[in-house]
């Protein structure tokens, strides 16, 4: 089959089956060889590697994982791709097609049935409208990964990697950094793709931590915190918190833990760190 990364060949594949794009489920197809062999690359992807690709589209990037990969499986919601993708995939044996809803796979037993368990790579260009959900949802189940490496929105992509004090930092960031080390690979711009988005986009690698940067009592509170002082970005932490419904902690409580923590009564969620916030949700968890 024909390298889907040249857009002609991506022309005549949707005209063949009179594919209409659903705006719906973020379908931006790849038409940049660069750029894939760039994905590939960041993924550090080998033949002894088992790939999750999430929305392999028309298969452009998954002919390129499949080249380099032992195995790959391949989880694509839109049913008016699996007729496509059974032709453009049908010169590889190492590719597992399943036409699915990746927010509602079971990854686990997908990991213990083709991986015998061992950590996966996921790869993907991701449809925009679920980027955090899915990347938070695949962390937060704690399923065995190595790394993810996606294609998101640019600004996405720079909150992931922001660092305290920066405009971009927020609770994404510290969500992202409590289980990977960000790095951004390539900017992407909008003629790489087709149709065209209308936002630039960023590979992205995260690389998940051996083992979690920083210890805490009560994950759950850490990351209220998180949310409750940057959804008040405005407010001082102890306002945020004090105003989160989720949180019951008194102004007193609030200004006592930061005080604790050695930091001031007047401070913004913004200028706190990882290590900062979980020292942190540990003072104030002894107030329960
Ligand atoms: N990988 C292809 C490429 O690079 O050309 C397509 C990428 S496109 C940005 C996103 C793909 O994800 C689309 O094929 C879309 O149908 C699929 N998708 C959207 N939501 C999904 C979901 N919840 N589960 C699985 N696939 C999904």
């Amino acid at each position: 089959m024909a390298d889907l990364g040249h857009p002609q060949n991506t022309i005549a594949i949707l005209q063949k089956y009179h594919f209409v794009f659903q705006k719906k489920y973020g379908q931006n197809f790849l038409i940049d060889t660069h750029v894939l062999d760039k994905i590939i690359r960041a993924a550090s992807i080998t033949d002894s590697d088992c790939v999750l690709e999430i929305g392999p589209g028309i298969g452009t990037m998954t002919q390129y994982l499949a080249e380099h990969a032992r195995q790959v499986i391949a989880v694509e919601i839109d049913k008016h791709l699996i007729p496509i993708l059974e032709e453009t995939l049908s010169a590889y044996s190492n590719i597992t097609l399943l036409n699915a809803d990746i927010l509602k796979l079971d990854i686990q037993n997908l990991i213990d049935t083709y991986n015998k368990g061992q950590p996966i790579k996921v790869v993907a260009n991701l449809p925009y409208y679920i980027t955090t959900p899915i990347i938070m949802g695949l962390f937060e189940s704690h399923v065995p990964l190595d790394s993810i490496t996606v294609m998101v929105q640019k600004e996405v992509a720079d909150r992931m990697q922001a660092k305290p004090g920066s405009k971009d930092y927020g609770a994404l960031s510290l969500a992202v950094q409590y289980y990977a080390q960000p790095y951004i690979a390539a900017n992407v711009p909008p003629n790489c793709f087709m149709p065209r988005p209308n936002v630039g986009s960023a590979v992205i690698r995260l690389t998940r931590h051996p083992s979690l940067p920083v210890a805490v009592q009560d994950e759950k509170l850490l990351f209220q915190l998180i949310r409750a002082s940057f959804n008040q970005r405005r407010k001082t932490l102890v306002n945020g918190l004090y105003n989160a419904p989720d949180l019951s902690f008194s102004k007193e409580e609030i200004t006592n833990a930061l005080s604790k923590a050695g930091l001031s009564s007047t401070i913004r969620g913004e200028a706190l760190n990882l290590e900062q916030f979980a020292l942190l949700a540990d003072i104030l968890k002894h107030n329960d």
